[in-house]
């Protein structure tokens, strides 16, 4: 199995799916895949989807209506004054040939720092900084549950954590002295360890959830995927009011070097295989092909402009577009989203402009 997040189930059997297509790709999952028990248990262990028990009412953190986001928080609690949070769990979550760890790390916060899906938390990692002689900074981390946390308890926060190391040219190695300080004690804490946190914080990748028939489109590369995993267990792994009355589609695209670096996989075949109308999902693995229409690897921006047609007319008719990962991502995107723009005769920066402009233009890079 993958690394520690093993899931019970068969590997994927494709990796393109969605609803162009997703009759014979039902049929051909429908085969080798055994059907998940719909009861609320995980098949993949304390992180992985509880998918909606029959009947089931996620209600409690709701705003009223569910919609109404004039009541999200931010800053509730701030470097000077953290709250002090549990670690429960750390699991490795890539398989052996992933290059780099990436963790997902569950915390008890007590019920005392809510948010939203799209919103991160601080982490304010022990000790200090050599270089300017006092306590580290903040690190955010986007979160990887929905506001219920993935024991439904109201009282958790998943984060989806990658090791940062520093391979060294000259050594040809990695450097240890150099390695990330917080994604390396993050990825290190064991369960019981305190941990300070800060927030939640940021409110650029809030759903718009008054619109039930919203089309979301995700662009995430590697732990950008986090707010993404919280939108689509919002919309498709708990009887939540925004999941139950979801009508419109969730595109998720994710970008990363190769099959075991996938993330949260498993739950989105349940999700894709149980929501087949109303999910799509699309991974680009850049160092294990399939290779571009150009012959070159294929990266995050090679994955959407397959698709241009289809994401420019979702986008005209109201969606709204997310991107979420490492900062290099973006001029690939928006040289992509230029040229098919040239190509149709329009305008990039005009119709950047007006994506902005109507709020459906949402970007936390880092
Ligand atoms: P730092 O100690 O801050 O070091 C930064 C980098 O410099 C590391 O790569 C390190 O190896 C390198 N370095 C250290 N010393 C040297 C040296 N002497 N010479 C050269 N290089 C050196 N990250 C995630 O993993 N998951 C998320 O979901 C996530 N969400 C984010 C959301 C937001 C809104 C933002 C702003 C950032 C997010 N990040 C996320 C990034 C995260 O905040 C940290 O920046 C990241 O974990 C690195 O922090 P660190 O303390 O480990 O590394």
């Amino acid at each position: 199995a993958a690394g520690a997040y093993a899931f019970t189930g068969p590997a994927p059997v494709a990796l393109r799916h969605g609803r162009a297509g997703a009759l014979s790709q039902r049929l051909s999952m429908a085969a080798t895949i055994p059907k998940v028990p719909f009861s609320g248990v995980s098949p993949t262990g304390p992180s992985g989807p509880t998918l909606p028990a029959p009947g089931e009412d996620l209600e409690f953190l709701e705003a009223k209506p569910y919609w109404d986001q004039s009541g999200v928080q931010v800053n509730i609690a701030k470097q000077k004054n953290p709250l002090i949070g549990k670690i429960i769990s750390v699991q490795r979550i890539v398989g052996p040939n992933s290059p780099g760890e990436t963790c997902n790390i569950i915390i008890d916060h007590q019920g005392k720092l809510p948010y939203w899906e799209g919103q991160s938390y601080g982490v304010v990692p022990p000790g200090i900084d050599p270089k300017k002689n006092k306590p580290y900074g903040v690190r955010l981390y986007s979160i990887a549950s929905t506001r219920y946390g993935d024991d439904k308890t109201g009282k958790t926060t998943t984060l989806c954590v990658r090791r940062a190391t520093y391979w060294c040219p000259e050594l040809k190695a990695e450097d240890p002295a150099k390695k990330g300080v917080c994604s390396n004690y993050l990825c290190d804490s064991k369960p019981g360890d305190e941990i300070s946190l800060t927030g939640p914080s940021g409110k650029v990748m809030l759903m718009p959830e008054d619109d039930p028939n919203m089309t979301y489109i995700m662009v995430a590369t590697g732990t950008g995927i986090a707010p993404f995993r919280s939108f689509l267990r919002r919309l498709f792994g708990e009887g939540n009011p925004a999941g139950k009355n979801f009508k419109g589609l969730a595109w998720l695209f994710l970008g990363v070097a190769n099959k075991d670096s996938l993330l949260y996989d498993e739950e989105f075949q349940v999700y894709l295989r149980q929501n087949p109308d109303k999910m799509r999902l699309d991974y680009a693995l850049s160092r294990e092909g399939p290779l571009n229409k150009k012959g070159g690897k294929m990266y995050i921006q090679d994955k959407v402009e397959e698709y241009a047609d289809e994401v420019f007319d979702a986008l005209d008719k109201g969606a709204h577009i997310y991107f979420c990962g490492l900062k290099g991502m973006m001029p690939g995107i928006q040289d992509m989203l230029r040229g098919v723009c040239e190509s149709k005769g329009l305008n990039f920066e005009e119709y950047l402009e007006g994506l902005k402009k109507k709020g459906q233009w949402h970007v936390e890079v880092y």
